[in-house]
């Protein structure tokens, strides 16, 4: 019983010796501390890695991300609207990607004209990334400014409703009709994009 007590006691005694350290030199701690973040930034890093590849500093990880959602959201969009140049750059490259283009052009769908369910897939985006190796309005090369048109503006994103485009021709047409528009750019219409127009106009 004795022994017992005396080791509460040595427990609470040392508590307490931690707890003056800690709050006395709150500064000096602070000051330390980033000292060691500099001196082994990189070993840090390294085990920070370590941990967040294991299974469970994965569901750690997980679980704090689901617990934060709106945390972490409102902080995102804080530091995106103080650094824009990034988070242009972050958005340009999640894009660019064929699971970001299914994404974006889905949510585009569904902002402008309200579809829930789109049919829009991985593997339409892949087909026509494979298609439309040029401008499928103009014939001109990509030179960075490739994005995804409506053949029918009217409808959403589908097999034979979705094409490559430069900016300049995706921003010109607008929602005029296809064939009206082409013809009167003077841009001559393959017969492949006659068929899609046929079939997104249907
Ligand atoms: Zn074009």
């Amino acid at each position: 019983m004795i022994i017992i007590l005396r080791t509460i006691r040595y427990i609470y005694k040392q508590d307490l010796i931690i707890n003056s350290m800690t709050t006395n030199n709150k500064e000096d701690r602070k000051k330390w501390d980033k000292k060691y973040r500099e001196n082994n930034g990189d070993s840090i890093k390294e085990s920070q890695k370590k941990y967040q590849d294991s299974d469970s500093g994965k569901k750690i990880i997980k679980k704090w991300r689901d617990d934060n959602r709106g945390k972490i959201r409102k902080s995102s969009k804080e530091y995106d609207l103080k650094n824009p140049d990034k988070a242009k750059k972050r958005f340009k490259k999640y894009y660019n990607t064929d699971k970001g283009t299914v994404n974006m052009l889905r949510k585009h769908d569904k902002r402008r004209l309200g579809i829930k369910k789109s049919k829009l897939t991985l593997e339409i985006i892949q087909t026509i990334n494979k298609r439309d190796k040029v401008c499928v309005y103009c014939g001109k090369d990509f030179n960075d400014d490739i994005e995804h048109d409506h053949i029918n503006p009217f409808k959403p994103f589908s097999r034979y409703n979705i094409v490559r485009a430069c900016s300049e021709c995706n921003k010109d047409k607008s929602r005029a009709d296809m064939i009206q528009w082409m013809n009167f750019k003077k841009y001559g219409i393959s017969q492949k994009l006659l068929d899609l127009y046929k079939k997104a106009y249907k």
